[in-house]
């Protein structure tokens, strides 16, 4: 009613003179805010706490973007005391008004989209294009939700029997435990509370520790927005103190979560436990890993395909859920799709993200660089090395060897765990049927795509290669919301597509009053 249809924020062109000079200008802006303390927030009130959390650029580690406060146990309960009594309240305010609280917050990000990606360039390492990417979608998700928030909230009519009324309608299921990931800072923490919120919910947010200041961002922007205290509190701390407290307090209603499937798996097993006082079954939405494949066709496009597995295996140093990790290529293109994919990759420029010129940059931090190097060890140790790319800055920075093998097959560890960095792992099929058999050989569904001519080929991939998301003749990565609504299945995952038109369910109960006439 009333607003226009949904559309995706618009791409942004850096070729352009002046979008050029507002991302420069953006990155000093954000540069002065460096080394900041940064507070909770609980029912709109800055609480500090004497243990900080350093969050570092992983293009030059002694540079500190902030100095994080770090919520331990009490804050933990606190925040949940606050969020359960703002909940109490927000949960009956009309969902017009809700959805226009997600409105002005994408409003606001709109106007600061420069800074808010600027920022993602120096917290995570991020590509400029990428991070604009990563703040549009965060708009999209506002504007979406609230689109969604608007269809479900008029109450709807059931049957036509003389003599009753029949009203079926939504409310918030309560507490809301938001548990994001660093790699999306924005979109994927924002996409989640806002869902959350909209649907009536109070949300208490950890953000990971790698990119709270991102995080304290969204707090901010709710702030603004006019969302009332205590319905976003900001709660950033570290997973082994308090968020086994935060899963299994008995005031949660709902965790959404977004990261790695031990994690995910972890929060699945603390919550299905009932603790003394709660009253509720907790409802657990968990978007966690993949090993997604890309399919070579022997009659595909390869100068698409060279260009789709680059960007999906090696954009954003390969850490997205999406990003191709296996590219399984049929035997007589192989020789010719294989030469050119290590050719290509031998041209991609590494360096700062702060550096537009740079394709590649740094992995988040050291931990993820020591983790990402034993895997180039394995891969290298289980395949043949293809490209390994050591020529990187040498300067104390988070790189890690861009790396491509091949002789890779089902059983080899590289082709069946979660790497989360730009190694690749080429695998040989003789026939589509074993192409298809060997993309599903893993215990994730999360994406998928295939490059082919073949109408035949695309229509047997569309039935059989079982993920989440599949693109056909495109790559693996940059889901758009509602177009791509996104999510997999399987160990990738539980719970309904972000972005798409059952999401906001998961955050609610439905209600049936039938009134005698
Ligand atoms: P992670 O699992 O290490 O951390 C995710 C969040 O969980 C962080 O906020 C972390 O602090 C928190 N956490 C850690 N231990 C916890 C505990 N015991 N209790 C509660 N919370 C705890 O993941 P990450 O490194 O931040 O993100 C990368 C992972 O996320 C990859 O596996 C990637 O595939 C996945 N991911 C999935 C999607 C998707 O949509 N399916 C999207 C992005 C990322």
């Amino acid at each position: 009613g009333g607003y226009p249809a949904f559309a995706n924020h618009p791409g942004v062109d850096f070729t352009i003179p002046a979008a050029r000079a507002g991302m420069a200008n953006a990155l000093a802006t954000v540069r002065k805010d460096f080394g900041a303390t940064y507070p909770l927030l609980i029912g709109g009130k800055e609480v500090k706490t004497a243990e900080t959390l350093d969050s570092y650029n992983p293009a030059k580690p002694s540079e500190i973007i902030g100095r994080v406060c770090q919520a331990g146990v009490k804050e933990t309960q606190d925040a949940l005391a606050v969020a359960k009594k703002a909940y109490l309240a927000w949960r009956d305010v009309e969902p017009l008004e809700r959805a226009k609280v997600l409105f002005k917050a994408a409003d606001i990000m709109r106007r600061d989209i420069n800074e808010l990606s600027a920022l993602q360039v120096l917290e995570v390492g991020k590509q400029w294009d990428q991070a604009h990417a990563d703040v549009a979608e965060a708009i999209d998700f506002l504007e979406y939700y609230g689109r969604e928030m608007i269809r479900l909230g008029a109450p709807r009519r059931m049957g036509n029997a003389p003599g009753e009324v029949n009203q079926y309608f939504y409310q918030g299921k309560g507490v809301t435990a938001v548990i994001g990931p660093w790699n999306f800072p924005l979109a994927i923490s924002a996409g989640m509370a806002a869902a959350a919120i909209v649907c009536g919910n109070a949300v208490v947010y950890k953000p990971s520790g790698l990119s709270s200041v991102v995080g304290y961002g969204i707090a901010r922007i709710f702030k603004e927005a006019g969302l009332p205290d205590g319905v976003f509190n900001y709660l950033p701390g570290k997973g082994s103190v308090m968020g086994d407290v935060l899963v299994e307090h008995p005031d949660v209603s709902v965790i959404a979560f977004t990261g790695s499937m031990e994690v995910g798996l972890r929060i699945q097993e603390k919550a299905a436990r009932v603790q003394p006082g709660q009253v509720q079954c907790k409802k657990v939405i968990a978007e966690m890993g993949g090993k997604n494949a890309i399919i070579i066709d022997d009659d595909a496009d390869l100068d698409e395909a060279v260009t789709g597995v680059l960007y999906s295996a090696f954009g954003f140093q390969g850490q997205k859920c999406s990003a191709c990790s296996r590219v399984i290529v049929l035997d007589p293109i192989y020789d010719r799709f294989v030469s050119r994919l290590a050719e290509a990759a031998k041209s991609i420029k590494i360096g700062p993200s702060e550096d537009p010129s740079n394709a590649m940059g740094p992995v988040v931090d050291t931990a993820a660089q020591a983790n990402i190097i034993k895997y180039v060890d394995i891969a290298c140790s289980e395949g043949k090395v293809l490209v390994k790319r050591t020529d990187f800055p040498a300067d104390g920075g988070c790189y890690v060897p861009l790396t491509i093998v091949e002789g890779i097959d089902k059983s080899h560890r590289i082709a069946q765990e979660e790497v989360f960095g730009p190694v690749l792992a080429v695998m040989r099929a003789k026939t589509i049927d074993e192409a298809l058999d060997i993309a599903g050989s893993t215990r994730f569904a999360l994406t998928g795509a295939i490059y082919s001519r073949s109408p035949k080929h695309l229509e047997k991939a569309r039935k059989e290669f079982r993920v989440g998301n599949l693109y056909l003749n495109k790559g693996s990565t940059g889901a758009m919301v509602e177009r791509h609504a996104f999510g997999g299945f399987n160990m990738s995952g539980v719970g309904s597509k972000s972005g798409g038109p059952d999401y906001l369910l998961q955050f609610m109960d439905p209600r049936l009053v039938s009134e005698n006439t």
